[in-house]
């Protein structure tokens, strides 16, 4: 069905993309508070204002989807009805970015941390074109080539999948030991999609730093959280002030490329020129390198795992418990009208019934890109995980995983304790499936998942600039 989308709209074909959408109306049936929750539900808000949230839930939601119920056990005082929080809505940042640190501010909470750099100075002259894979005959890439050559890391040499997504790569898919992530559901022992300790939520926002980012710090202050940032390089030069805002509140800073392709279609060059100029437009704004990596929509096998090991990155990617339990609230897609917030906070009470009853912690995919995105996340998503009894504990992810917020970036990571590129344990080209479910059935539900043709990210980015953003500069 989202095929026949692409040629009739195309931009919410490609925001569809983004993300793995069938698995929304499978994670609907196994919330718990589903079957109490309505008019009569056992579970009381813990606030007034929770009620409001619940009227909206229990509504009839013309969906298709089925009856849409869920309980907040609270949500902001200030929170924007949840009716309102829809495509097309516009408004501007209520908190625009806030400081401009000044250049050699040297960052106290990270020994050996340089002096931050002079972010206004950046030339986007000397950077590859937004929203592109960039150029791989540069000087810069060249030398990445070498780099990585001289790992020590072994890349398989196995081809990239072809633009179409699951249903053109069928026999990738099937291919154990080419190990997708998006199509087949394999991990590699290396990937980070949970956090260890139970109830733990290893909290992430992709794909900014955009106009709203400004409201989410502010809120995350407030309610004193720290997050992980998946950065688009593109982003970063766009918003070099938000990016230090991130880093010196003490969120962990994490490449999420430059261009947000799906890296399995690119080559080995075009994937080194993707992280490469992410880790270096993050370095010249902040002054340190991020070790960890997020995939755009999770798309990484382990020809992709390979060329990030070389380059000292982690792959995090998001918590998956079954072929069809991903933990992705969906709020991409509110902006392009693919779903709705109703939708979206039914997704994440799916989630928090499942992170609940799991012998681990979690991760979820949110993003900071759009307002939509933002305005569900600090008005219901993040005031009812906080109220939430028994309490979460959340954290950026390498909090969650019980390591220094000094072993998230190069030039402080402790090498010794923190292993990461070619001296770290493990082998990225080692295939392993996980408990995941990659045979028939899952491809059968993969063939629902629409994969973007590349690019259609920095389509969407672009039309924000164009569109939006440059009201608000
Ligand atoms: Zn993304």
């Amino acid at each position: 069905m989202k095929f026949a989308a692409f040629s009739a709209i195309a931009l919410p074909a490609l925001v569809s993309a983004h993300g793995i959408r069938d698995v929304h109306h499978a994670r609907q049936a196994p919330v718990a508070a589903a079957a109490s929750a309505g008019t009569s539900s056992a579970a009381a808000p813990a606030s007034g204002t929770a009620s409001a949230a619940t009227g909206v839930a229990t509504a009839p939601v013309a969906s298709g989807a089925g009856s849409l119920t869920f309980t907040l056990a609270s949500t902001n005082p200030t929170a924007i009805p949840l009716t309102e929080i829809a495509s097309g809505m516009s408004s501007a940042p209520t908190v625009p970015a806030s400081t401009t640190f000044a250049s050699g501010t040297t960052p106290t909470f990270l020994p050996n941390a340089p002096p931050l750099p002079n972010a206004l100075s950046l030339n986007p002259a000397n950077y590859p074109a937004l929203d592109k894979t960039p150029p791989t005959d540069s000087p810069e890439v060249q030398q990445w080539k070498q780099e990585v050559a001289n790992s020590g890391v072994q890349i398989p040499d196995i081809a990239p999948t072809v633009a179409g997504g699951c249903p053109a790569n069928l026999e990738a898919a099937n291919d154990q030991s080419r190990c997708w992530w998006t199509c087949g559901g394999c991990s590699a022992p290396d990937d980070i999609e949970q956090c260890p300790d139970k109830m733990t939520w290893g909290l992430t926002y992709d794909d900014g730093p955009a106009p709203h980012t400004g409201d989410l710090l502010a809120y995350l202050d407030q309610v004193n959280l720290k997050a992980t940032f998946f950065i688009v390089g593109s982003r970063a030069i766009s918003y070099p002030a938000l990016l230090q805002e991130e880093y010196m509140a003490q969120h962990q800073i994490a490449v999420h490329t430059w261009s947000h392709p799906e890296m399995t279609t690119l080559t080995n060059d075009q994937i080194i020129a993707e992280l490469g100029w992410s880790k270096k437009i993050i370095k010249d704004v902040l002054g340190v390198t991020p070790t960890y990596w997020r995939p755009p929509y999770g798309d990484v096998d382990n020809r992709v795992r390979a060329i990030a090991k070389a380059m000292g990155l982690q792959t995090s990617i998001w918590t998956r418990i079954g072929p069809t339990a991903t933990f992705d609230t969906g709020d991409f897609d509110i902006a392009g009208g693919l779903t709705t917030s109703t939708q979206v906070l039914n997704n994440w009470e799916a989630i928090i019934g499942n992170a609940t009853t799991i012998d681990h912690g979690f991760i979820v995919l949110e993003h900071d890109l759009f307002q939509q995105s933002v305005d569900i996340a600090v008005d219901y998503i993040l005031p009812d995980a906080l109220a939430h009894q028994p309490p979460f504990k959340i954290e950026p992810i390498v909090s969650c995983l019980n390591k220094p917020l000094r072993d998230a970036y190069i030039e402080t990571n402790d090498n010794s304790s923190n292993p990461i590129g070619a001296n770290a344990t493990g082998s990225a080209s080692s295939a392993e499936a996980s408990g995941n479910s990659s045979g028939a059935s899952a491809n059968g539900k993969n063939s629902a998942m629409g994969i973007a043709a590349p690019n259609s990210m920095g389509a969407i980015a672009l039309a924000i600039v164009s569109g939006v953003v440059a009201l608000f500069l």
